[in-house]
């Protein structure tokens, strides 16, 4: 692989970047592999980087039905951050935030990690009692955070609407070590490490079924022909239901569509992440100066991966009411994506009831953070046939055994999510 570095991006220069390798290769997919996954989102392949890094299992291939990265991973709205309430959750992104902070070394790969902070508001006093428990259940577990009044906050994001009748801020819970990172070169990143190691990315290869004998997985048919595996994972974002089935298996997941805005470029204006207590809105600013910001789900079952106006008047009403000046911007670009909803909100990175079948899935809009710890977690639980300890509890049996991670204190609810 070839190494990238200042020096070498001089000399490129010279000659007109006209000879840079490529950064991965485009192989025909062989006859069998020891593992597949499917998917090549994020997680599909940082699952295989770290199967190739951490348990030297290199005879693996990622099949992709598009371009690798063109899934939610290059859709999202980029924020990285661990403050999770839950011992379950909280570990887990913890351990994802850390392999962020030491990414770009790892993958010899700028994907722009940028720990500018990631500021929750509160607007009440009972938000405040809330945020103040979440605060501490992270401290607890040896994981930053801060809780900020009014005045820390105003010092830091000048432009809100402090004293909105409604919604007047109260403080906020803020972690300096979240931030955001370059979505798409994420992908790419563990992409061309990957291909490093040896393993094959198969892009426009879509998986159609998977074969099966005596209970056990032995294979995946796919639109290239029969692809033989002696494991198969499945890391398949907002398509999870629908790969599940082609196995025989039905899953406490809903498909919905998630919406993501761009503004455009200004000079700086906010210099963190800040979510609204009092609605679904967040908002951060790109390099380029775009300010980019989301908020809840439409509320359709969808695979579509577009939305609806309601929600972009929705989200546009939030962050008016949360940052008045946002009236006067322009949305120049406006996308979809689709996310696979559980139905307590946190994820599955198991074994299923198929032998040799792993799943990977149940992000909802959370899964970007995720992505290295999730992909180092499900390479463990891959290779070894068992989980780490981090994951131990992203079961899909929790639903069956009353179990559920109930972050969001929403219930096992889909409507709640
Ligand atoms: C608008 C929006 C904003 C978001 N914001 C954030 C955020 O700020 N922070 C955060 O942490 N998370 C966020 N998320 C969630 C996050 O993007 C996802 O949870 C995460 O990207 C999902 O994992 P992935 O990257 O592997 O998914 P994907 O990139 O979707 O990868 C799955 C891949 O599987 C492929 N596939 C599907 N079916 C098949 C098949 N049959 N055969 C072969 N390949 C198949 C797809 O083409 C796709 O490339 C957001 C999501 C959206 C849509």
């Amino acid at each position: 692989m070839t190494r990238y570095s200042g020096l070498r991006l001089l000399g490129h220069a010279l000659s007109g970047h006209a000879r840079w390798p490529r950064a991965w290769r485009a192989p025909d997919p062989k006859p069998s592999y020891d593992v597949v996954i499917i998917g090549g989102g994020g997680h599909g392949l940082a699952s295989a980087y770290y199967l190739a890094k951490e348990h030297g299992i290199t005879n693996v291939a990622v099949v992709e039905k598009g371009p690798i990265g063109l899934g939610n991973t290059g859709r999202n709205t980029t924020i990285v951050r661990s403050n999770y309430l839950f011992p379950e959750n909280n570990h887990f992104y913890e351990w994802s935030l850390k392999l962020w902070e030491g990414l770009e070394q790892d993958l010899n790969f700028n994907v722009m990690m940028s720990q500018r902070g990631v500021l929750n508001l509160f607007h009440s006093d009972s938000q405040r009692a809330a945020s103040a428990r979440r605060g501490n259940s992270m401290r607890l577990n040896g994981i930053d955070a801060e809780l900020l009044d009014r005045e820390q906050v105003k010092a830091m994001v000048p432009l809100l609407d402090y004293d909105n009748a409604r919604f007047p801020v109260f403080g906020g819970l803020l972690q300096r070590r979240g931030g955001t990172a370059r979505h798409d070169a994420v992908a790419w990143g563990f992409a061309r490490a990957a291909d490093a190691r040896g393993v094959d990315i198969i892009q426009h290869c879509e998986v159609t079924g998977i074969r099966r004998e005596g209970g056990r997985v032995t294979g995946v048919e796919t639109t290239r022909g029969f692809i033989g595996a002696r494991k198969v994972g499945i890391a398949v974002a907002g398509n999870t239901s629908r790969v599940a089935a082609m196995a025989g298996l039905r899953l406490p997941i809903e498909s919905h569509v998630l919406q993501a805005f761009v503004t455009e470029g200004l000079k700086p204006l906010v210099d963190m992440v800040v979510t609204f207590g009092a609605g679904h809105f967040y908002i951060s600013q790109s390099d380029k100066g775009g300010l980019v910001f989301g908020g809840g789900l439409d509320g359709y079952n969808s695979y579509a991966q577009r939305g609806s106006l309601p929600t972009v008047e929705h989200v546009w009403a939030a962050g008016v009411a949360m940052m008045p000046c946002l009236s006067r911007l322009r949305v120049l670009r406006q996308w979809g994506g689709v996310m696979d909803m559980t139905m307590d909100g946190s994820p599955l990175i198991c074994r299923t009831p198929v032998e040799g079948l792993y799943l990977n899935g149940g992000w909802c809009y959370g899964g970007f953070k995720a992505t290295p710890g999730s992909g180092w977690c499900f390479a463990h639980t891959i290779a070894n046939d068992a989980p780490h300890r981090f994951n131990a509890a992203m079961t899909i049996e929790r639903f069956r055994e009353g179990r559920a991670i109930d972050e969001r204190g929403a219930g096992p609810y889909p409507w709640a999510q």
